[in-house]
């Protein structure tokens, strides 16, 4: 309650602006993510690792629009780039080089062939399921209880249901995340357990010849942090090969973020289809979708549809050209992992220090402070989580100029190339102020 008030005092322009929202947007809001009690802070500027808000008040951004801004905010090569390409067509809707040329470099990183661009990570994985349910004929997906593919049908399912929904943990009911998805859309997700290879294999028996892919965040973020364990990407590699179904790595986070060349480079585990967003636009809608030939040649043959007026705006494009070229390298995944490490060492001396009953959880630019009993291996392990202390944790962290993501779920920080030493050294002094009031 003390840190609800205090940020109320601090933040008396939000409230203002959110209350005038409200008028015309549900819950106040663009997005239902933005939306959190009392209301969100509404920003008046942002530049490299901080943002501003309409009172003045400057927070160190590690929210980074929910992970999609690795880059920093208005990253040099980033802004000169889309300064260029302002001057010269902001959108065509006709083919131009910089296709090719960001095509090249996505598959000189990710195993596919082929690829198609969008401005969404719905997008990306709305269309490579249903490339995927075309390649094999079949109509079913299987998708794991608590991950997050983004808004359409077949992915609006089993996100956050409520325990008393869910059933036995081998055989998850498919719960739809709101009113509006059709039955016959949920009739088509089953659902299993991450880091449950039974549970998976428990659906191929039942639904034989019926599933045409697993999709999957490869490192589940949408739970706080929560790794695969040693050989649960194997055995779903194995157990797409012997039922003939395909494996498709939701990289919309992990892609640009776990390193150079995303999931399948971290973990050695080679996906049928990899769908990318967020990171890869440096600051600007870009997605992108690829598979082998064989697969995206459904499009070519007419087979598969898939279009989008805004399907590689020139803007996007050259931000995600320089994104991919002055961004994401080698030696700025080193200058964020050596950050994040230096974040979490920090963080679980403090833990110590005050017996905070918490761990922490990195994975390449991601980090989190879990709040929970034991190591979380799924979505039920995550249900256990101590919510009201993440969020006084959250209230006392952005009182004191850090901004972590704010819901109360996922990966609680990114870390950017425009983050500093001294970022990081005011970040960990914040959380030592603040953490033996959490341990109490
Ligand atoms: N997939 C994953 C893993 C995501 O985290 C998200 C967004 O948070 C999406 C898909 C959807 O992306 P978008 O919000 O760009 O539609």
């Amino acid at each position: 309650r003390q840190e609800i008030e205090l940020f109320e005092k601090r933040t008396p322009k939000s409230a203002e602006a959110h209350k005038r929202n409200l008028k015309r947007l549900p819950l106040g809001v663009a997005s239902n993510y933005r939306a959190y009690d009392p209301y969100p802070i509404f920003v008046k500027d942002a530049f490299g690792s901080k943002f501003r808000d309409l009172d003045g008040n400057e927070y160190i951004d590690h929210n980074l629009t929910f992970g999609a801004l690795m880059a920093g905010h208005c990253h040099p090569a980033v802004m000169k780039a889309v300064e260029k390409r302002l001057t010269t067509g902001t959108m065509f809707g006709m083919p131009h080089d910089m296709e090719w040329e960001l095509a090249e470099e996505i598959c000189a990183r990710f195993p596919i062939e082929m690829l198609r661009f969008a401005s969404t990570g719905t997008e990306a994985t709305m269309h490579t399921v249903r490339l995927c349910r075309a390649a094999t004929g079949r109509d079913k997906i299987i998708k794991f209880e608590g991950g997050y593919h983004g808004l359409h049908d077949a992915a609006l399912v089993s996100v956050k249901p409520k325990l008393e929904q869910i059933g036995d943990l081998k055989a998850p009911i498919a719960v739809p995340g709101g009113q509006g998805v059709p039955k016959t859309a949920v009739a088509n997700v089953l659902i299993a357990s991450f880091n449950d290879l039974e549970s998976v294999e428990h659906r191929f028996k039942t639904h034989p010849n019926e599933i045409s892919a697993i999709i999957l965040e490869p490192v589940m973020m949408n739970v706080g942090i929560c790794m695969p364990e040693p050989g649960f990407l194997e055995g779903l590699r194995e157990l797409c090969d012997k039922h003939g179904a395909l494996l498709i790595f939701d990289e919309v986070k992990t892609g640009a973020k776990l390193g150079w060349g995303g999931a399948s480079e971290y973990f050695g585990v080679i996906p049928d289809a990899i769908c990318l967003a967020k990171s890869i636009g440096g600051g600007l809608p870009l997605a992108a979708f690829g598979a082998s030939k064989k697969v995206m040649g459904l499009i070519s043959d007419h087979k598969v549809f898939h279009g989008g007026t805004y399907n590689t705006n020139p803007v996007s494009m050259a931000a995600g050209l320089a994104t991919f070229r002055e961004v994401l390298t080698r030696e700025n995944y080193a200058h964020v992992e050596k950050l994040s490490h230096k974040l979490v060492t920090g963080y679980r001396r403090v833990v110590e220090e005050v017996g905070l009953d918490a761990y922490l959880e990195i994975a390449g630019a991601n980090g989190v402070l879990m709040f929970a009993p034991k190591r979380v291996r799924n979505y039920r392990d995550w249900l256990e989580v101590d919510a009201s202390l993440w969020q006084q944790y959250w209230f006392a962290m952005v009182n004191r100029g850090v901004m972590p993501q704010p819901y109360w779920w996922d990966e609680q920080w990114t870390m950017s190339v425009a983050h500093t030493d001294a970022d990081t050294e005011k970040h960990l002094a914040v959380f030592g102020e603040i953490a033996p009031a959490l341990a109490v």
